[in-house]
């Protein structure tokens, strides 16, 4: 009977034992948090990770200190089941705290976050082991101020324009927006970044609504925001709409292998040039996008652009095509670029200075050349049959970068040139005329821009 009794003792130690050891430890909680917390006039987040492996958490605290005092900001007890095994109590918390500068009144400037955690153990009295963290806060509530130095500006529909202007303050992101575009600004070419001086080129979107505003913008890091108006008188042009018919040589000798090397079923002609001239189109097109976003903030070119020599334009840009066989009207796009005929197999040459952004197969426009001049500017050369460049190599205008050809949706050898303003197609014919880059471009861009 005694020894019973004994049993059940030692049983019952062993069991308070097992409940009890998780409680005796003495490690205190895991904090993952963010070295430095900045906060704008639109707020901010703290994101934590709190975690405790072995009693698991209790509660935390996280107050506020700063130059005309401190308050809590948040306090939450996490449940605990006191003497329970491992595992039941939370063991691992992610928590999104809102910091708003104007409710916690908190004034501009410097101050810091203290984070506070505690654990289920029975150390500490029973309160359990504690963690804290200073985590650094800055508040600016201030928007960057702009200035805008550029005089009134005349830009076309589908052309460009440039614009010098000033940020006080380092920017997480500025450039100019017109209507829902933007486009980057770069730090100004030969100034001290300390003067905040930038320069964005933009465009007027062929697709853009009648008489988009075109504002300056400028974004700090702490997320304010101001715009300032830009002075822009934007004119309004026609571009032609020209049917284009697709005969049955076309049909039969361009499609059937370009359907197969872009992944579309060729067996209905008609239904695979649809297919590619809108689905690989837009595929293609967005490639085309994620390239050109690596364009230098370094002007690489200087002056005109160099059209094609020898060449005969056949097709000019931004007219609207409707694709029509035997009669019937079957696909519609925008030509966003010029078509220049010369020989075949002519040398094709780069229209500025600059560095090869992509070389090789893209699609419709087939073997194609990328080249980025600098601060967003990129031309096209499309339709090639040889190629003599590739990514990454430094190009100097008039240096030959393959020769003309028929690959991708062309009809005839020529050569498809155009140039994007950031992600939008422009008019390449200001940047063929050195008066029209002088006057509207190459003035901005001058140590002491006016
Ligand atoms: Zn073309």
């Amino acid at each position: 009977m005694r020894a019973w009794i004994l049993l059940a003792l030692i049983a019952a130690v062993v069991v308070g034992g097992v409940l009890a050891w998780p409680h005796l430890e003495g490690t205190p909680p895991e904090i993952e948090a963010p070295a430095e917390v900045l906060v704008g006039s639109e707020g901010g987040t703290l994101s934590l990770v709190l975690s405790d492996a072995g009693a698991g958490l209790r509660s935390f605290e996280l107050r506020i200190r700063h130059g005309g005092g401190g308050k809590t900001v948040v306090e939450q007890q996490f449940a605990g089941d006191h003497l329970g095994a491992t595992g039941l109590n939370t063991q691992r918390e992610e928590i999104e705290i809102p910091i708003q500068a104007d409710g916690l009144g908190i004034p501009d400037g410097a101050a810091t976050l203290v984070l506070s955690v505690r654990d289920w153990s029975w150390r500490d009295a029973g309160r359990g082991n504690r963690s804290e963290l200073s985590i650094p806060l800055q508040v600016d509530t201030v928007a960057p101020r702009i200035a805008v130095e550029s005089g009134l500006t005349y830009v076309y529909r589908g052309g460009s324009g440039a614009a010098a202007y000033r940020v006080d303050e380092a920017s997480g992101s500025d450039g100019v927006m017109v209507g829902e575009t933007f486009f980057r600004g770069y730090p100004m070419p030969g100034s001290a970044p300390s003067e905040g001086r930038r320069f964005a080129l933009f465009a007027i979107p062929v697709d853009a609504p009648a008489s988009p505003p075109v504002r300056v913008v400028a974004t700090d890091a702490a997320g304010n925001t101001s715009r300032a108006r830009f002075p822009a008188r934007i004119s309004e042009r026609n571009f032609s709409n020209d049917p284009i018919r697709l005969s049955s040589r076309f049909l039969e000798d361009v499609i059937p292998d370009l359907a197969v090397s872009v992944g579309v079923d060729p067996g209905d002609r008609v239904a695979a040039f649809q297919q590619i001239n809108s689905e690989v189109r837009a595929r293609n097109e967005k490639q085309i996008r994620e390239i050109v976003a690596a364009s230098s903030d370094q002007r690489l070119w200087s002056g005109a652009f160099e059209q094609l020599r020898n060449s005969k334009v056949t097709s000019r840009f931004a007219e609207h095509r409707t694709y029509v066989v035997n009669g019937k009207e079957v696909s519609q796009a925008t030509h966003f670029g010029f078509d220049l005929a010369s020989n075949a197999f002519a040398p094709i040459t780069a229209s500025g200075t600059g560095v090869v952004l992509f070389a090789g197969d893209l699609g419709i426009y087939g073997n194609c050349v990328l080249i980025d001049h600098g601060l967003g500017l990129v031309t096209l050369y499309g339709h090639l049959s040889q190629l003599e460049v590739t990514a990454g190599e430094q190009v100097q205008k008039k240096q030959e970068l393959g020769r003309s050809g028929a690959t991708g949706l062309a009809g005839g050898d020529h050569l498809h040139f155009a140039i994007l303003v950031g992600d939008t197609y422009v008019d390449p014919l200001e940047w063929w005329d050195p008066r029209w880059v002088k006057s509207h471009v190459e003035v901005r861009l001058a140590p002491s821009a006016p």
